[in-house]
């Protein structure tokens, strides 16, 4: 019994440090489960955040499964045998690797490690949003530029506002999300050497194993460039939470200082070296992406729509508002269909929607089908 114990009254709220209270209350993403909470959903057509619908290597699950009963161990702090394996990879040294628990992770440390408080970071409006939470979660500025309406980065207007305003961190991925445009090599090199010596480049790789390696900035290391990928999309595994860097010696020791040691769980590091090792998979996974892809671009010319041709794991359609977007995207959820949209303009006049397998494209096709059907023309 606890009667006798005296405690203060609740009282007033405490409030956190000054730059935190000054940011709104946010949600980066609304989590399928949440959309399936709200919605009385047993289950959702799960075509929304990119995953892969083609699992984790089995030989993945395989080693992963058989090491679950070491999991009252911690995970080796430095990531060692994996980063060993990164580094043979893209033909770095071990010590030019940081591994992270996904790049969402790795984005947080970059902003903490690179942008001073009250200093700016550059973006395109619209594009992935977890790098603008994390600025603004560090209590910095962001700057963007638009999207072009093509759906591709706009270098020259990312350079020039680069030049004006001296950002700390310059932010895109390639290829991009939300678009799935890929910039071809020479344009990203000339994006890198338009800014100032004041800017970082982030240049966040996260669909880079879609895509063939000599469409990709060649193996490079450099002190104003932090190159980052993932084992959440063509290899499958987002719930591991597994990524890396690939940069200098000095921006990953400064990293290492910051970084969370034990963040990178075992089982994570163990899945992320054996899917390293079997690249049949992978490339089986981008081969039925690829197919997916033109099922999608089939689907949007039967229904007189354009799209955006895509170098990723998603193809964006084009409904011509955002409105008329948004309001597909709405019908589609109410008939258990989760995709999202890209939320600025010029892009948000489309929907997106993640490469399925073969059932789930057909799936999609109906339903979607059968929203448009109800909606007045
Ligand atoms: C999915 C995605 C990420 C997230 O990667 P994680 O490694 O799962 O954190 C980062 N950037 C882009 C552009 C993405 O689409």
């Amino acid at each position: 019994m606890n009667a006798s114990i005296q405690l203060p009254d609740s009282g007033a709220e405490f409030l956190a440090a000054p730059h935190i209270e000054a940011i709104p209350l946010t949600t980066p993403f609304i989590g399928p489960e949440q959309l399936m909470r709200e919605g009385g959903f047993g289950s959702l057509l799960r075509l929304g955040a990119n995953e892969s619908s083609f699992g984790p290597s089995p030989r993945a699950v395989e080693v992963m499964a058989s090491e679950l009963p070491h999991l009252s161990w911690y995970g080796d702090p430095e990531s060692y045998d994996l980063r060993a394996a990164l580094a043979l990879k893209h033909g770095c040294g071990i010590e030019n690797i940081s591994v992270g628990s996904g790049i969402d992770d790795l984005m947080g440390l970059a902003v903490r490690a690179f942008l001073a408080p009250g200093s700016t970071a550059l973006t395109t409006r619209g594009t992935y949003p977890t790098f603008n939470y994390h600025v603004i979660g560090f209590g910095g500025n962001l700057a963007t530029v638009d999207y072009r309406r093509d759906g591709f980065l706009d270098v020259d207007a990312l350079v020039a506002k680069a030049r004006e305003l001296k950002p700390s961190i310059v932010y895109f991925a390639n290829p991009d999300n939300p678009s799935g445009t890929l910039l071809p090599r020479q344009e990203v090199v000339r994006l890198f050497e338009g800014l100032p010596p004041e800017s970082l480049l982030f240049l966040d790789e996260a669909y880079a194993d879609f895509v063939d390696e000599d469409g990709l900035l060649p193996p490079y290391v450099h002190g104003r460039l932090l190159r980052v990928r993932t084992f959440s999309k063509a290899y499958g595994m987002a719930g591991a939470r597994v990524g890396y860097m690939i940069s200098t010696k000095r921006n990953v020791e400064t990293f290492q200082k910051i970084r969370l040691h034990y963040g990178v769980n075992r089982n994570a590091q163990i899945g992320a070296l054996a899917s390293l090792a079997d690249e049949a998979f992978r490339l089986r996974v981008v081969d039925d992406v690829r197919r997916g892809r033109e099922d999608y671009y089939e689907l949007a010319k039967s229904l007189g729509r354009s799209y955006l041709e895509s170098c990723a794991n998603f193809v964006c359609i084009d409904f011509d508002t955002n409105e008329r977007a948004t309001l597909i995207m709405n019908e589609l959820l109410k008939r258990g269909v989760f995709v999202r949209k890209p939320g600025a303009a010029p892009l948000d006049r489309f929907v997106r929607v993640s490469v399925g397998t073969p059932a789930e494209r057909v799936e999609f096709a109906a339903r979607l089908h059968a929203v448009l059907a109800e909606l007045p023309a």
